[in-house]
């Protein structure tokens, strides 16, 4: 939506913005300023290709989670212009899709509200433990065979899209399961990417 028609709206329906609290639009100047950052490069375990448009640390960290979290669904606008500079118009993207019990939770998929131009050619095959206590080659295992295509995707050059890159294995599922239906995985583009896992060009 344009700006100054989500500033009349902020007037009628007032809101906090999401990153900071401010008594504002939903995602206040400041707060869109510190989304404006070096595009982070780094790659999965298994060699691929990362775009990230942020660290996933200070504001950028709190916008994902009211979106992710908080339902706060207004802040999708604002992310999305942040991600937008970093799609290849040649390759086509397809998205990591929501775990169940995400979807479930949320009843949106916040990825989709990132990038809703996204082919859903990816599905959930089967069920992974939480990976929140394991480790990183667990968290390989734990992946492997979880995500399938939903038909061929022959011929198709497709950047895989997803919120977050934390270690990458998600990425390198994705990648696995695009290889498995004769597509070719050249990258991922995320919105933000988790500190410890890239390293900062001076
Ligand atoms: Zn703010």
């Amino acid at each position: 939506m344009h700006s100054a028609l989500l500033d009349a709206l902020a007037v009628l329906f007032p809101v906090d913005c999401a990153g900071c609290g401010a008594a504002d639009r939903s995602v206040c100047d400041a707060c869109r300023a510190a989304l404006g950052q070096p595009v982070i490069h780094s790659r999965t375990p298994g060699g691929l290709p990362v775009r990230s448009a942020v660290a996933y640390e200070g504001t950028a960290r709190s916008l994902l989670l009211a979106l992710k979290e908080d339902n706060r669904t207004d802040v999708a606008a604002a992310l999305r212009r942040t991600l937008a500079p970093l799609l290849d118009p040649a390759l086509t993207l397809v998205a990591v899709p929501p775990s169940r019990q995400g979807y479930r939770r949320r009843g949106y998929d916040p990825v989709r509200l990132l990038l809703p131009r996204t082919l859903r050619a990816l599905q959930v095959a089967r069920q992974t433990s939480a990976q929140k206590s394991l480790g990183e080659a667990e968290r390989a295992r734990n992946r492997a065979g979880s995500l399938r295509a939903t038909g061929s995707l022959a011929g198709l050059r497709l950047a895989i899209a997803d919120d977050v890159m934390t270690t990458g294995a998600t990425l390198d599922e994705a990648a696995r399961a695009i290889r498995a239906a004769g597509g070719e995985a050249v990258e991922a583009v995320t919105f933000a990417a988790t500190p410890r896992y890239f390293e900062r060009s001076p």
